[in-house]
Formats: C-alpha cells, structure tokens, sequence
C-alpha cells in the first residue's frame, strides 16, 4: 500500500466526462489499495474568465476580493469530483483551503503556503478509506482569516505541498501531455518525453518558461524530496502509460549534456544609449527598479570608443515594463541621449546539468542562431543553463535550431 497525491490540471476537468475520467483513474488507485488525496484546479478557461470578471468590475481592485472570486473555480471542480466517486462507489469527501487548513502568507494573489495540517486527512484514510479531494490553488492566512490563491498554476504547489505534509509516497500531476518533453511539444513536433528530469533541471526549465509546472512546487518538491511523476490524464484508466519522474540527480543514469530548451515571452527590453559613464550609474538606475520590486534579469553593458558614454540593455518581466520606463524616464543624476524599449522579444534557455562539465556549449548555439540568420540581443549564462534574448518572430525557428543542435530531436 502505497500514499499518493493525485493532482488533475484544467483541461483534465473541462467538464463533467473528463472529471468522470479522472474519478476512473483515482477509483484503479484506491481499487489497488492505495490511501489516496486529490488535487484539482478549476475547469480550463474557468480562472481567466474569473479574473477577467474583477478587472471588469474595477481595474485596480482589492486583491483580497481577487482571491475570493478566482479561488471559486476550485471548489466546483473539487465538489464535482467528490459527488462523481461517490457516484462510482468510492468514499470521497471535498476539501476547500481553509477546511484542512492550508495556511498561506497575505501575499494575496501570489500567497506562499507556510503550513498545512494534514492530520484529518491521515486519519479519514485509516478511519474510513475516505479519498480527500481538495481544491488547488488556495488557502487562507490565519491572522485575516481570508481565502488567498498561490499565483496562476498554483494547484501543482498545492499537490506537492499536500504530498509533502501527509508524507506521500508519491506526487502524481496529470496534465494534458504524458511528462516532462525536451521542449514544449506544442512548439517542436519533434520533442522528445524525458523519462527521468533532475530537481535541479525542472527548476530551471519551469523558471525559464517550461509552464508544465509551477515554479514553486519544483521548488517544495525539492527540499521536501518529494518524487514528482508528470503523466497524462488522457490515458485510458485501466492501462496508464509512463510519464517523468522528476527526481535526484543521482537517481539518472543517462545525462545529456542539454537536456531541454525553454523559451519565455515574459521578457521586455529597455536600452538605454549614451549613458554618462561613471561609477555609480549602474547601482543609480537599478536600485529604483529594485526598490519598486522590478526583477530585473539579463544585463549588458557596452563600453563605447570615447570612453566617456556606454550603452546599457536589461530586461524587465512584460508586466512591469512600463512602469520601468517611467521609473528611468524619471531618474535625477542619470543623463543619456536616447531610452529604447520593445516587447517584441523572447528569451531562449537551455538547460542541462551537464554544461558543468563541458565546455563551448553556449558558443555553438550562437554559431547555429547566426548562420540561420537570428540576431542575439542579450545573453546570460550560469552553471546549468545559459539564455539569449532574441527577436519574437523568430521563436519557434530558435528553439527548432537548439532542440535539434543538441541531438534532443526524437528519432522517427
Ligand atoms: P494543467 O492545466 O494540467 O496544469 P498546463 O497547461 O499548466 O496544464 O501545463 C501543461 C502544458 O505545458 C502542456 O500542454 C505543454 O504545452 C506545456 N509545456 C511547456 N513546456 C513543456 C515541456 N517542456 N514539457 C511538457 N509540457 C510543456
Ligand atoms: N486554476 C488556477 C490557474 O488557472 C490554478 C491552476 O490551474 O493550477 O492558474
Ligand atoms: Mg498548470
């Protein structure tokens, strides 16, 4: 007998025959006589209605009522669930945030979960062979006493947070696709499913943009050492294929030297020619940024012949780019002759923890790009991964050019 937590993205319960599926897959676990929790996100498109509906009612709105519209999705698809396992003869009992309790931060919007008392659920499974269906995607901070979210595609943090705190033998999250791929398979036909991904990749690769699963539950799968197996919720229930395990890197025993390719469109440029260059103006245009809590990622700085002004490029998450042009437009002390910006480019990471030991990874990735003609804006590198900033159009090309560079391109 085993423990598991069972998480089911949205387009696995878009409606009531695929919630009606997902009730089979759980049914063969309990069936197999496994102690069984279940997260599940609200029906596909249910939590962008949802906030399109607050932006609706007042663009700038209270992101405590935020939290306490778009965490309803949830607890429909959760109720659902547990009345189509009744249905089928299995004992299933639904579990809102607030109910188990997972206690969470006041970040409203983005909370991080602090605490999850899963005793109740330990002991309905010994007491009653109960299944708890609990709603991802939020929980309550104890002081307010107010419903919170976790940030979009947080039900993968609840899942892994949940496996974490009932001690789970296993975290199961069933999307859409059946694993990890070596790039986004919607992007690259010829992208292969990996069977097994380190910790430390799949950080990097959902940071990058690999929307798979959350950062944040990569991240509590981490620490809490929590065995995490992507896999397909469209598999027929009573023959379930493989996915990934997302797993020690010890626990691999074949490396590639890269071992996936992900892009972000979440990037925008802001340069900024001519810049009076002397010490100082670096840390006097980006601490405002970092003050108004603007992340900002790669930076170049380009040491021009007269030596007496420099270019400088960055980039800020798309969301904060206006914000940042105005924070610089409205610097005192900083003078240069000319603030550029575009939104129209996108950052292109490969990832593999074999790039510690090997050399001229990243040099033969700009050799690719260029001879198909793909200018690189930026470039940033570090110890698994490096990323260059490129012109929007040409993405998928790109990651077509890496993916099949690095020998990732499946056979057939
Ligand atoms: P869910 O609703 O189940 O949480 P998501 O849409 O959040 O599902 O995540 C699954 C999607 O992630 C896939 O449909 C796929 O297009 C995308 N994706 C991006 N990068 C990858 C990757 N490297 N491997 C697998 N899927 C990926
Ligand atoms: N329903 C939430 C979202 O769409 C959480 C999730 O699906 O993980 O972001
Ligand atoms: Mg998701």
């Amino acid at each position: 007998m085993a423990r598991l937590v069972m998480k089911f993205g949205g387009t696995s319960v878009a409606n009531i025959e695929r919630i009606r599926n997902v009730a089979r897959h759980v049914k063969r676990e309990v069936d197999a006589g496994h102690e069984v929790a279940v997260v599940v996100s609200a029906m596909s498109g249910k939590t962008n209605e949802l906030v399109a509906w607050c932006r609706e009612a007042a663009p700038l709105h209270d992101a405590r009522e935020y939290d306490a519209v778009v965490a309803s999705g949830e607890l429909v698809t959760a109720g659902l669930l547990a009345i189509t396992l009744q249905e089928m003869g299995v004992q299933a009992r639904s579990w809102q945030g607030w109910q188990i309790p997972i206690l969470t931060s006041d970040a409203h919007g983005s909370a991080r979960i602090e605490s999850i008392d899963g005793s109740d659920i330990v002991r309905r499974f010994t007491e009653r062979s109960e299944v708890a269906v609990i709603a991802g995607f939020q929980g309550m901070h104890k002081p307010t006493g107010r419903v919170t979210t976790l940030g979009r595609g947080g039900s993968d943090t609840s899942a892994v947070a949940v496996a974490a705190a009932i001690k789970a033998d296993r975290c199961d999250i069933y999307t859409d696709v059946d694993g990890v791929y070596t790039t986004d398979p919607r992007v690259v036909p010829k992208a292969r499913r990996l069977d097994r991904v380190s910790f430390e990749e799949m950080l990097e690769m959902a940071s990058l943009g690999a929307k798979v699963l959350q950062v944040r539950s990569v991240e509590v799968a981490m620490v809490h050492k929590v065995p995490t197996y992507v896999r397909s919720s469209f598999d027929d229930p009573a023959d379930p294929r493989p996915g990934t395990l997302i797993c020690d890197e010890e626990d691999i025993v074949e490396q590639q030297v890269v071992t996936g390719i992900a892009f972000s469109k979440d990037e925008a440029q802001i340069t900024l020619r001519g810049v009076a260059d002397r010490p100082g103006v670096a840390a006097a245009i980006f601490m405002p940024l970092a003050e108004a809590n603007i992340n900002v990622d790669m930076i170049i700085q380009v040491v021009s012949d007269d030596r007496a002004t420099t270019d400088l490029t960055f980039t800020v998450p798309v969301a904060e780019f206006e914000k940042a042009k105005k924070i610089i437009e409205g610097l005192r002390g900083v003078t240069y002759t000319e603030l550029a910006g575009t939104t129209d480019v996108v950052k292109i990471s490969a990832i593999g923890v074999g790039m510690r030991s090997h050399a001229g990874v990243a040099a033969k990735a700009f050799k690719a790009l260029a001879e198909k003609g793909i200018n690189i804006r930026a470039i940033t590198t570090s110890e698994i991964k490096f990323s260059v900033l490129i012109d929007s159009d040409f993405t998928e090309l790109a990651v077509r050019t890496l993916h099949t560079l690095y020998g990732l391109d499946h056979a057939a």
